[in-house]
C-alpha cells in the first residue's frame, strides 16, 4: 500500500501538545507561531479533550513516577492542541525550542521559559526520540489527518 510518508520524512517528525493551562490562557496561537517561525511545518493539528484513561495511556511510560496521577489529572483537565511537526532533526531541535522540563532551568527565550507556569504545567509536550515521535503521532492522528 502506498504511504504518504517516505522513510526520510518519517525520521524528521516530532509530536507536540499545547497543554491545558496554555490553551486556557490563550497562548496556543503564540506558541504555534513560535513553532512555525523556528522552521517547523505543521503536518497535523487538532484540539482535543483527553479522557483520564487516554491521558494515562499516553503517559504510561511514567507509570512508576510519583507525579503520574497528577500528570493524568492535569492533562485531562481541559482541551489540548496536538500537532505533528516536520523539520530536519525535528525531535532534538524541538526539545531545544521548548527548553527544560522545569521552566526554572529552561534557557531564556524558550517556549517553557516564556509560557510555563510550573514544572507540571509547563505549557508544551515534545517527543524525546524518533521512535516515540512515531508512537505519539500514531496515538493522536490517522494517516488521513496528515498533510
Ligand atoms: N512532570 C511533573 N513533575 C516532574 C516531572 C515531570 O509534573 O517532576 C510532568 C511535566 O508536565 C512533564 C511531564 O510530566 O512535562 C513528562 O515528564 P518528562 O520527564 O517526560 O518531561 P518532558 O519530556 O515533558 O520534558
Ligand atoms: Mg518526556
Amino acid at each position: 500500500m502506498q504511504s504518504n510518508f517516505n522513510y526520510k520524512t518519517m525520521s524528521n517528525i516530532t509530536f507536540t501538545m499545547v497543554k491545558p493551562e496554555a490553551v486556557e490562557a490563550k497562548n496556543a496561537g503564540a506558541i504555534l507561531n513560535r513553532i512555525e517561525n523556528a522552521g517547523f511545518r505543521i503536518v497535523a493539528l487538532k484540539k482535543v479533550h483527553l479522557s483520564a484513561s487516554r491521558a494515562a495511556e499516553f503517559y504510561a511510560v511514567h507509570k512508576q513516577k510519583p507525579f503520574y496521577q497528577e500528570l493524568i489529572d492535569y492533562m485531562s483537565s481541559g482541551p489540548i492542541i496536538a500537532a505533528i511537526l516536520e523539520k530536519e532533526n525535528a525531535v532534538s531541535d524541538f526539545r531545544k525550542l521548548i527548553g527544560a522540563t522545569n521552566p526554572e532551568n529552561a534557557e531564556p527565550g524558550t517556549i517553557r521559559a516564556d509560557f510555563a507556569e510550573s514544572m507540571a504545567k509547563n505549557a508544551v509536550h515534545g517527543s524525546d526520540s524518533d521512535e516515540n515521535a512515531q508512537i505519539e503521532a500514531d496515538f493522536h492522528f490517522s494517516v488521513d489527518e496528515r498533510f
